[in-house]
């Protein structure tokens, strides 16, 4: 039986170039339910006011929606609410890590990442290892995933952090988070998870990955955009000093010096994303009524069913993983002789809204040999149908062009 969360979505009943929307570009954002809609709406008309500041009735009223919010997120990924910190993405979130890594790093230390991170995976860490003399050392692919022995040969008594994506954006692979974890943890580094691909697609759940940091933002499941969070084990979130200053993140301060509040508050300095993070609560509400499992298993009927079939395209390549264990809804590919930036435009032009370009993982594109690619990715909403329509695109963009030359 086809799951029917489309309905949810109002955004999917828009027609594009006169045909229905089939949207494949989940990747890079996720459409938003009418719950979440409707909850930005309801705080906006009832409860707009800043939070922790006031004692009027509607000051009270958007913190408890703002707290509650929080709580959302540390029961979604088994965390305790004083770990999350409300960031505006996982890029900020990344970037709060890299700068607490540079009080610790010292020439001689090393950082592990791997080919495929985002930019935000990589820049801050570049950045980072270019101000301490700490070294940049990168793991690489076998059979289009992360070569799990290269890392092993990597990781030494010098690695002091090792940040990896739970899921590709490019290349769609899940990475074994928790082996990681045991592996980093044994020469004593940080692992730090970026779970921007995988949070709404799997169960994300701190304790059983292991890991000391972990980010995500919360446009990429279903909730608005300027909202994410950075999850940080406690013993070293209180450790570790405010990165911004300014607003409710003090204990008292006077004309020379300032004290930190307790956490999280130490860490989210000036007005919070109040809206946005209580649209992420109902975000987490509108997973947790479907059932994040089922929607797991749905998108895992998807994987089956477009896999296969995007793999007897002739002169298609798919990045990644052959097989589907391991991979989650994400498709990059080329078409032979055609630029995916057309590639795209064709689609477009049928209805279908995919990415192209470099998915911000330069690394990756020049290790795999290209410029660009083409990205199809899913969500919960997806349908067999949508599959199909990507397909019949395809084919449709291939004899267009074939056509022309
Ligand atoms: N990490 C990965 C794997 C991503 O795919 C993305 C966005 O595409 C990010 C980090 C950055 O997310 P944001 O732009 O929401 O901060």
């Amino acid at each position: 039986m086809q799951a029917e969360f489309w309905r949810d979505f109002p955004i999917l009943q828009e027609q594009i170039q006169g045909e229905p929307l089939v949207y494949l570009d989940n990747a890079a954002t996720s459409q938003k339910p009418q719950m979440v809609l409707d909850a930005l709406n309801q705080y906006y008309r009832t409860s707009n006011a800043n939070v922790h500041r006031g004692v009027h009735s509607l000051a009270e009223r958007a913190t408890i929606a703002y707290e509650i919010a929080r709580d959302k997120v540390a029961d979604f990924i088994g965390a305790n609410r004083k770990e999350i910190i409300f960031t505006k993405g996982a890029t900020a979130g990344l970037n709060i890590v890299a700068t607490w890594a540079e009080r610790l790093l010292k020439p001689g230390d090393e950082v592990l990442i791997s080919i495929m991170e985002h930019h935000a995976n990589l820049i801050p860490w570049q950045q980072v290892c270019q101000r301490t003399g700490a070294k940049l050392v990168y793991v690489y692919l076998k059979d289009g995933q992360l070569d799990l022995a290269d890392l092993k040969t990597k990781l030494n008594a010098n690695t002091k952090f090792v940040s990896i994506a739970h899921v590709s954006n490019v290349l769609g692979c899940v990475n074994p988070v928790k082996e990681i974890a045991d592996l980093a943890h044994q020469v004593g580094a940080y692992l730090v998870l970026d779970a921007a691909q995988s949070v709404g697609h799997i169960a994300l759940n701190v304790a059983d990955l292991a890991c000391d940091f972990m980010v995500f933002s919360g446009h990429k499941m279903y909730a608005p955009t300027g909202i994410g969070v950075l999850y940080g084990r406690k013993s070293l979130l209180e450790q570790l000093p405010p990165v911004e200053f300014g607003g409710e993140m003090i204990a008292s301060v006077s004309e020379q010096d300032a004290s930190w509040a307790e956490l999280p508050y130490k860490f989210e300095a000036g007005t919070p994303p109040i809206a946005e993070a209580i649209g992420l609560g109902a975000a987490i509400d509108y997973l947790n009524q479907i059932g994040l499992s089922k929607v797991t298993a749905h998108e895992a009927n998807l994987i089956a069913y477009l896999l296969p079939k995007l793999q007897q395209i002739d002169g298609l390549t798919l990045y990644g993983p052959k097989d589907r264990q391991n991979r989650l809804g994400v498709f990059s590919f080329n078409l032979e002789g055609l630029h995916p930036h057309d590639v795209a435009t064709a689609l477009d032009y049928q209805g279908i809204a995919v990415r192209a370009g470099h998915h911000c993982a330069q690394p990756l594109m020049t290790y795999l040999g290209t410029n660009a690619t083409v990205r199809a990715s899913l969500a919960c909403y997806n349908t067999k149908a949508d599959c199909d329509r990507l397909i019949s695109g395809i084919q449709a963009t291939k004899e267009f062009f074939n056509g022309l030359i």
